[in-house]
């Protein structure tokens, strides 16, 4: 069976000591194998408090990060290109110090809603510092996940293809492609295809619903997506994705455009979706 997580944001806005430890203990009390941590500002993160919270309660993680205007490395600015590199370098580390062997999300470019299309420059550039990152990435025992979002939060990776084609030019074996049914469900003609396209290179998923709310209560085919994980063999990780202000701080409500509550209470809501996602794996088992 896959190992099950949830992201971070479901539990707390922040990442104090006091923070970390609900998060933590939370996901444990929900059923969950794994908890993805969110490296937004790595340098905020007390690495060894963390890493001392997670093995308290016997518990893996993961991270991942959308980088800002300020720090988008496919920028054609050197300096603002520069900046994101060291952050991600600081993402890297700080995910190999709590003992995460994954960093994903969009990792590309900023996170942000681009006003022009990209450019073959910003394309080279995003490759070119992506191949030193991974290099980093590679010494710290970390693979990196490439996940292609929706044309209102990148303007350079927003499908499985442009997702494989980046991952091709970086030609690092420890790059990957980061599905998030979410993101597919507005960008991909359907939600097998990509997973088909992807198969062994498919190294992270996010399961989402499409108004990001209770599974099961949107518009995503799931069946479809986890028969096409079954079909592929995929055994990697699997998070669940779900945002509400009720959490979340003013910040992450304005980068991820969280205008509604779609749930109160998250305990419910976490226990809900861990039952879901295992209802869906086993069922896409005996379906293939
Ligand atoms: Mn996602």
């Amino acid at each position: 069976m896959n190992r099950l997580g949830v992201h971070a944001l479901v539990w707390t806005g922040g990442w104090s000591n006091e923070d970390c430890r609900v998060a933590v203990t939370s996901t444990k009390e929900a059923g969950f194998d794994f908890i993805e941590v969110p490296l937004l500002d790595p340098a905020a993160v007390d690495v060894a408090m963390t890493r001392k919270q997670l093995e308290a309660e016997g518990l893996g993680a993961t991270c991942s990060l959308g980088l800002s205007f300020e720090t988008d490395i496919s920028s054609e600015d050197d300096e603002v290109s520069a900046r994101g590199e060291r952050l991600l370098t600081s993402a890297v580390e700080v995910s190999a110090g709590i003992g995460a062997p994954f960093l994903g999300g969009v990792l590309y470019s900023a996170m942000d809603k681009y006003r022009t299309p990209a450019t073959p420059a910003s394309w080279e550039r995003c490759v070119e510092v992506l191949g030193r990152v991974a290099e980093v990435a590679a010494r710290e025992g970390v693979t990196l996940g490439i996940e292609p979002v929706n044309r209102y939060e990148s303007n350079l990776c927003n499908s499985a293809r442009q997702a494989l084609q980046m991952i091709d030019h970086i030609a690092a074996d420890n790059v990957v492609v980061h599905l998030d049914c979410y993101h597919m469900n507005i960008e991909e003609g359907d939600l097998e295809t990509p997973v088909l396209l992807a198969a062994d290179r498919l190294g992270y998923v996010h399961v989402g619903e499409s108004h990001r709310g209770y599974l099961g209560s949107g518009t995503v085919d799931f069946a479809r997506f986890f028969r096409a994980l079954a079909r592929v063999g995929y055994q990697g990780p699997v998070a669940f994705e779900s945002f509400s202000s009720q959490v979340i701080s003013q910040e992450f409500c304005s980068a991820l455009a969280v205008w509604r509550d779609p749930w109160t209470d998250n305990r419910a809501l976490a226990v809900h979706a861990r039952r879901f996602m295992q209802d869906q794996l086993v069922a896409a088992k005996r379906a293939v």
